[in-house]
């Protein structure tokens, strides 16, 4: 089965589509994955042990090494990007697995759209291996309530957890919140997003003295993350780091 018809299947073929219930849709993931031999989620090679077989796991769309150190676009020298010199965000750096294209889109799609939750563990197991650690706390991008009750989970908890296991940190899933119910960002063009996430959390917790990791699944422009990083310092924290599985490519 090729790459683009297998992504087709994965979205439209979701376990239980049109049923909300989070605990039905976690044992039908949990089903799928016992299943053995098991096969790439990609290509559907069988008898591998992970949810991917080591080619597609090559051929995934790895970020360059050499990015800015802020905000991880791609740059040819390294060093900080123009826009983060232009106006340094309130995070002091991200660490990110993969650029932010197919069959990424597809696996972060089908998790977060298609309620393949397992893609949540594959998805995070990877940003477990690459990031480097050196924090006090994780926090989830927290999501809207009412996008919560739609959806019937936080795709970023789900990353996060696997990603707070391998590196023991303490993962706060409800330190912080989403208060304005905003347009999914995907929706807006590039410009608009900062104005659409302002006002949209807050934190409960004492932060004070404390590094945090933001866990999130796809970095765009970054302007969702500054503003969490805005309200994370103004709680306490001294170190704020964005912890993403992909990261968006300027066009
Ligand atoms: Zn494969
Ligand atoms: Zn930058």
């Amino acid at each position: 089965m090729g790459k683009i018809q297998l992504f087709e299947t994965l979205v439209s073929s979701a376990p239980l589509r049109g049923v909300s219930n989070f605990s039905a849709r976690l044992l039908n993931d949990c089903f799928n994955i016992a299943r053995w031999p098991q096969a790439c989620q990609l290509c559907g090679a069988e008898g591998k042990k992970g949810m991917l077989c080591g080619p597609c796991l090559e051929d995934l769309p790895w970020l360059p090494a050499r990015r800015c150190a802020q905000c991880a676009v791609p740059l040819a020298s390294g060093g900080i990007c123009g826009a983060c010199l232009d106006r340094p965000p309130r995070f002091d750096r991200v660490e990110a697995v993969f650029a932010y294209g197919f069959p990424v889109d597809g696996l972060v799609q089908a998790c977060k759209y298609g309620g393949r939750l397992a893609l949540a563990g594959l998805l995070g197991g990877q940003l477990a291996r690459a990031v480097t650690g050196g924090v006090d706390a994780i926090v989830p991008m927290p999501l809207a309530a009412r996008r919560l009750a739609e959806r019937g989970f936080n795709q970023a908890l789900e990353i996060a957890r696997p990603v707070a296991r391998a590196t023991r940190v303490p993962l706060l899933r409800n330190a912080c919140r989403k208060v304005a119910d905003t347009p999914p960002q995907a929706a807006l063009p590039w410009d608009e997003r900062a104005r659409n996430v302002r006002r949209a959390f807050v934190c409960d917790a004492d932060f004070r003295g404390m590094r945090v990791a933001v866990v999130d699944d796809v970095l765009t422009t970054g302007a969702t993350l500054n503003k969490l990083a805005r309200v994370l310092r103004k709680a306490g924290a001294v170190e704020v780091v964005g912890w993403v599985v992909a990261r968006t490519l300027p066009r």
